[in-house]
This record gives structure tokens, sequence and C-alpha cells, in this order.
């Protein structure tokens, strides 16, 4: 919206310096120029009124978004710095031994971090595994939902975001402090202690806070902070995100695996579609088209795996 107006106002401080000019025409000329240039004028104007509108009804919407084309859609994370998507955000679950599609769901939110227990549990259900294993990428990174998981039963590897805020400032990222249970402390990169010092809610969340006293004198400081001295935070549930994170460690295979078999049902589905969109507008309609092409690619993987015939006789049974 900001670029859009600040194209109008470019093109009505350029139309504004050509009126200017025409003056110096011939009247004739200067006329018709005029004229010409008073009615792209109006135009601008006519739309700057529509953008406020626009504008206003945005800023009133709960998470200050507004689409036209379908109020159903939202903005999407994309990976591409400044590139953006309005769409839908389309969850599956796929089963690594038969790449069937075991639970889908269409969702209007932008990114995938609020989905992992739920796609899991649903997952869980279609396929009646009691000891479900399940791998997503870093987008669903998010310790509540690795905790409900680990809480369900159900085992996660997933790797952690790459964003570090101190890492990103040119120092020792968080993972160069090494928690030594047993004393509840952590160990810096200097070899020294960082104990427990005390307790906090943020964002509902009880935290754990932890520093040296070394810090002030310490040869590597700046390295490692601005501050009096280097406070890492630690969730009261971390250890189950410890527990992730070193499974994947463990096996490193397992994104390999995630991404040969999640990708192979959206390739194809991708394939079939086309270059196109969804063809229905509204966050209903898209679910059930997407439901759709689920139900179809299913159809034809359990063609492919049984057979017709025997897809005929299990049917009918
Ligand atoms: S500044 Fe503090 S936390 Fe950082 S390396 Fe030195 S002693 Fe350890």
């Amino acid at each position: 919206m900001k670029r859009r107006l600040e194209q109008i106002e470019e093109s009505f401080n350029r139309y504004l310096g050509q009126l200017d000019a025409a003056d110096r025409d011939e009247p004739a000329l200067a006329e018709a120029k005029t004229a010409h240039l008073k009615e792209k004028i109006t135009k601008l104007r006519e739309e700057t009124a529509r953008l406020q509108v626009v504008e206003e009804e945005r800023l009133k919407s709960p998470d200050q978004q507004v689409s036209l084309t379908d109020p159903d859609a939202r903005a999407m994370a994309t990976s591409g710095r400044g590139t953006g998507n309005v769409g839908y955000n389309v969850q599956t679950a796929v089963d690594s031994q038969h790449h069937l599609i075991v639970a889908h769901e269409v969702t209007n939110v932008g990114h995938d971090r609020g989905q992992l227990s739920n796609m899991a549990k649903q997952a869980r259900e279609a396929t009646g595994i009691k000891e479900l294993k399940v791998v997503a990428d870093r987008g669903y990174f998010k310790g509540e939902e690795i905790l409900a998981c680990h809480k369900e039963g159900i085992t996660t590897y997933l790797p952690k975001p790459l964003t570090s805020p101190s890492q990103a400032k040119g120092f020792f990222p968080r993972d160069a402090f090494r928690y030594l249970p047993e004393r509840n402390e952590y160990s810096c990169p200097a070899g020294q202690r960082l104990t427990w010092r005390y307790e906090t809610i943020d964002k509902g969340m009880k935290l754990h806070a932890y520093w040296s006293s070394a810090c002030a004198t310490c040869a590597m400081k700046e390295k490692c902070t601005t501050d009096k001295q280097r406070r890492i935070k630690r969730w009261e549930h971390e250890d189950v995100l410890e527990a992730a994170q070193s499974r994947l460690d463990w096996n490193p295979e397992m994104m390999r695996l995630r991404r040969k078999t999640v990708e192979h049902p959206f390739g194809t589905l991708k394939a079939w579609m086309g270059a196109t969109h969804f063809t229905t507008k509204r966050l209903r309609n898209v679910s059930t088209e997407m439901s759709l092409h689920v139900l179809a690619y299913n159809l034809k993987r359990v063609i492919k795996i049984l057979g017709v015939n025997e897809l005929m006789r299990v049917t009918r049974a």
C-alpha cells in the first residue's frame, strides 16, 4: 500500500510539472495537453481515495490484511526476500512406506509453526500407528508443538531454525553454551559456569535465567555480549527440544527421508494441476478442491500398489 501510494505521489508530481510546462506551449496545443493531464490527475485522486478505503478496511481486520480477490486468502511466508505470495497453506502428512497422503488440511495461516501436533495427531488417527515417528522441516519448529507431540507419545525429528539473534550480531551462538543437567548450570566457551539465577514467565512460558560472574574480566567477552554479562534463558521443557535435536543428530538420514517422502505427492499434484492456482475461492471451497486432489492422488497410488482388482476386492469387503 505504501509503495503504491508513493508511486501515485510520484506520478501526481510529474503530471503537475507537465501542466506547468504545457502553459508555455501554443494555446491550442496547451489546451489539449492540459485537458489530458487533468483527466490523468483526476484518475489518480480517485485511485488514492479508493486505496484509502482499502487501507481503512485492512487496519480494521484482525490480522491487518485484506485480500481483494479472495477474502480468505492470506500472505504466505516465502523464502525469497521481498517476494510475496497470497493464497493458502496446504498441510500434508505422508507415510514413508507407501507415500500415501494420510492427513491433509488447508489453512490460511502464512507459516507452519503451529501445525506440527495437529497434523501428527491427524496422521496417527488415520493410520492407527501407536508409536508414530514424525519428521518435519525447520519451519515447524516450535517448543510448544514439540512438547504437545511428546505428551502424546509421538516422536519428533526436526531441525532448529538457523536464526540465532546472538549469532546474527557476530556473538557466540546459543548452541556454544552446554547445559549440564546434573548441576543445573551452563558451561560457556571460556569454560566458565553460568549458574541458575531466577525464573520468569515470558509469553506464557516459564524460563530459567543463567549467567556467570566472570564475564566482566573474560578475554572472550567481545565475542559474547555487549551487556554486563551473557545471560542464557532456558525453557522449563527445553530437555524435550534437546532430545528432539539429539535424535536428529543421531539420525541425519531422517531429513532426506522427509524430502523424498513429502515432496513426492506435492510434485505429482503440482504436475497434474499444471502451472496454475486453485480454481476455487474461499477457504471452504479450496479445502474441498484440495481434498479431491488428495483423493485422486491416493486412489492412483493404491491402484499402483495393489492393482485395480485387489482394490475393488478390498473396497467391496
Ligand atoms: S563473556 Fe561470560 S559467558 Fe561469555 S565466554 Fe566470557 S565468561 Fe563465558
